[in-house]
């Protein structure tokens, strides 16, 4: 069924102007003679129960009136995710150096269902508009920011239904029934963690941030802190109902345009067309959930090495497997930041498997624990709960959800203005003992230029083999199960959005900080050359993102678009296709 077919949307374009309306080359802006009357958007309104908006940028109550109590709103809301995701006009990240600037788009369609999206999609479509897709407002890159488009916002599709025996549309007879979740595409991680494990004592494998949009992450590919047991959150993806250019709506899943779930997986979000909703298997919740942590600064930099050394050899011993994830930094004052997370273990396994390290580093003169060593495992499914947990924050505003909380070490990303950006997946091969000098002095190396921070529930290399196996079966770069880390490389400053009222930025420190974030990921690449990236945490800049975020992928999201998108009506920056759009996605170059 082609929903919005039977609206009149298109009778109001006039005759005379449909030839240049529908031109592929170049999409309208407002001003322009071809932009869409009020009368004409008043149709799109109508469509869609009255819930087309004219967003306004976040600090626009500022520049308006600095008294007025719509600015301290915004002022005292600028750290909580919660708030920046329920604006229409919010992004989670302030901007990125010389890359991006929030901009809020001229309309915006606050979707309740499938159709009104399907009227905007067609909307777009007719009128030749640059569209964009929201969910939660995390992409570092800015892929859910356009100004002068028509954006599609999808905060309010929050259902949340439980499968004991999910069996996909055409399914039936064909694949076996499992358990699984059916998530709106507004929800956010920590809606599903709620649902299916505090509430439902199950586990769905999603992100590790708990504000992140389930389906910008689930297009992205997508890691959790648990991704080594479980695999990547696209490898969990049993069924789609998704919008096309075209404006239908399809429903997708192994047995019905298998394509178009396979490009969902981790083919880049804003690019295939709009998920509505997304249904992904529930697993067996493992009894522990815990972590090891600590920070140790070494007296020198020979002392550094050594720990490096000693450290990178426990990981390779003790962590490379599928229960340990989450990170560790190497940092330039030569210490080193432990902040790893695990499933599966008791108290006692978890401090077992890091007592060796733990008591090599208290017998060293030259090493200084400047934060406490520990490890915990403790029951898993109280690990999202809000009240009475000091690691999360809650959303406190008033009538905000009892369930809505952050983990308190995400605070520092809420609003950041990015200076760089990058990532590189760390070979496992780099592990191997003949190889373990190399790695540590390229982690060494770069850490005289920046921080480098080891995602290793980003690698899947030593993950649970089921969790390969689902993860290769996904369209994320297969690179992703021979690294055994993500190293991310990035830094920025506090919130900057445009009209917030703070000092001016230092443009000369914010360059050489870029400069330094690829002076390391260079120091990490002379190690790893061929290695990919991880399209969700990456460079604005990549040149060679098709490879990088994809591998030989690639070749087979390209059909997938031009066969579901030919005429590019969803273009986001390095996404599929995008190859062929001007960066502000507004004219075909080819
Ligand atoms: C603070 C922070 C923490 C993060 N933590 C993690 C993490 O733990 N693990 C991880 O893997 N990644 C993480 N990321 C990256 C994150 O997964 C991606 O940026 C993801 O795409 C965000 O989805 P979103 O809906 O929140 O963002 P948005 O900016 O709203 O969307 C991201 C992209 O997906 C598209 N999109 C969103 N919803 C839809 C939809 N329904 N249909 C079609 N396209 C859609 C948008 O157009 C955009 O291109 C983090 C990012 C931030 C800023």
């Amino acid at each position: 069924m082609k929903l919005g077919a039977a609206l009149p949307l298109t009778l109001s374009v006039p005759a005379r102007l449909a030839a240049r309306v529908m031109s592929p080359f170049a999409r309208v802006r407002p001003g322009d003679p071809y932009w869409p009357t009020p009368a004409q958007w008043d149709e799109l309104k109508a469509a869609v129960g009255g819930n087309l908006l004219e967003p306004h940028a976040l600090f626009a109550p500022c520049l308006a009136d600095a008294a007025s109590a719509a600015c301290a709103e915004v002022s005292g809301n600028q750290r909580n995710p919660f708030y920046l995701g329920d604006q229409p006009g919010g992004t989670q990240i302030s901007g990125w150096l010389d890359a991006w600037t929030p901009a809020p788009s001229a309309y915006a369609v606050k979707a309740r269902n499938a159709q009104d999206v399907a009227h905007a999609v067609d909307f777009a479509r007719t009128h030749n508009l640059r569209l964009v897709v929201k969910g939660a407002a995390h992409s570092y890159l800015g892929t859910s920011n356009a100004p002068d488009s028509l954006l599609i916002w999808m905060r309010a599709l929050t259902d949340i239904q439980l499968h004991e025996d999910f069996v996909g549309a055409g399914c039936a007879g064909k694949v076996a029934p499992q358990p699984a979740v059916s998530l709106g595409a507004g929800c956010m991680w920590i809606d599903a963690y709620s649902a299916v494990t505090t509430r439902a004592g199950r586990y769905v494998q999603g992100g590790g941030c708990a504000d992140v949009g389930v389906a910008g992450l689930v297009q992205s590919g997508g890691f959790g802190s648990f991704s080594k047991g479980f695999g990547n959150a696209a490898a969990g993806l049993l069924e789609a109902e998704v919008v096309t250019a075209d404006g239908k709506v399809r429903t997708v899943n192994a047995c019905q345009e298998p394509d178009l779930l396979w490009a969902l997986k981790g083919g880049g979000g804003g690019t295939f067309g709009v998920v509505t909703r997304l249904t992904l298997r529930t697993h067996v919740l493992p009894e522990f959930f815990g972590s090891g942590w600590g920070v140790i600064q070494a007296k020198s930099d020979a002392a550094f090495r050594a720990l490096l050394a000693r450290f990178i050899a426990h990981y390779a011993e003790r962590l490379a497997n599928p229960h340990w994830g989450e990170q560790f930094a190497v940092k330039p004052d030569n210490s080193l930041k432990i902040g790893m997370v695990q499933q599966g273990l008791s108290r006692d396994e978890a401090r077992a498997v890091w007592a060796p390290f733990f008591d090599w580093v208290k017998g060293s003169a030259d090493l200084t624990i400047t934060d406490e060593l520990g490890a915990s495992g403790h029951k898993a499914q109280s690990w999202w709960e809000i009240q009475g947990n000091p690691s999360m924050i809650p959303d406190k505003r008033p009538g905000a959800p009892p369930d809505h909380g952050y983990w308190e070490g995400d605070q520092d990303q809420v609003g950041v203005f990015l200076h760089g950006y990058d990532s590189v997946w760390l070979p496992a091969a780099l592990l191997e003992r003949a190889s373990q000098p190399r790695l540590v002095e390229a982690l060494f190396a770069a850490s005289r230029h920046k921080e480098v921070g080891l995602h290793c529930n980003k690698g899947l290399a030593f993950a649970a083999p089921e969790a390969i196996k689902a993860s290769l079966d996904t369209a994320m770069n297969p690179g992703v199960t021979e690294a055994f880390a993500l190293a991310v490389i990035a830094d920025g400053e506090r919130p900057s959005y445009p009209g917030e009222s703070r000092p001016p930025m230092d443009m000369e420190a914010a360059r050489r900080d870029a400069r330094a974030i690829d002076a390391a990921t260079a120091e990490l690449r002379k190690v790893a050359p061929q290695a990919g990236s991880y399209l969700s945490e990456s460079n604005f800049f990549n040149q060679r993102w098709q490879q990088d975020y994809f591998g030989p992928n690639y070749a087979r999201l390209r059909k997938i678009k031009q066969h579901y998108d030919p005429e590019g009506l969803f273009i986001v920056r390095n996404g599929v296709g995008s190859e062929d759009w001007s960066a502000d996605g507004f004219t075909r170059l080819r």
